[in-house]
């Protein structure tokens, strides 16, 4: 049966979708989008799913240490709520 996580697991391999695209892609919540991502990460094995980080807009913060999947709400440094959201691709 092909599920919806393989289908968005097979879109990740093509090309980096941040979770918007993905939630629109597949007519999803986005937080349905998070829960799919979780179970890819664990089983995208031998492959891996990759997350380029969310970057502040204003002041140009990376958010490079953070592991939660989750877009951050707002920039530790600045304060500011304009966020680019993190973007996962699945690599090999
Ligand atoms: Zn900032």
């Amino acid at each position: 049966m092909p599920t919806l996580r393989k289908e968005i697991a097979e879109a990740l391999e093509r090309e980096s979708l941040d979770l918007r695209e993905i939630s629109q892609l597949f007519r999803i919540r986005e937080r349905e989008v998070l829960d799919h991502l979780q179970h890819i990460a664990k089983s995208a094995h031998p492959k891996r799913l990759t997350m380029e980080p969310a970057t502040c807009k204003r002041c140009g913060f990376s958010f490079k240490k953070r592991d939660r999947l989750s877009a951050p709400s707002r920039c530790p440094i600045c304060k500011s709520e304009s966020i680019t959201p993190p973007r996962y691709q699945i690599v090999d």
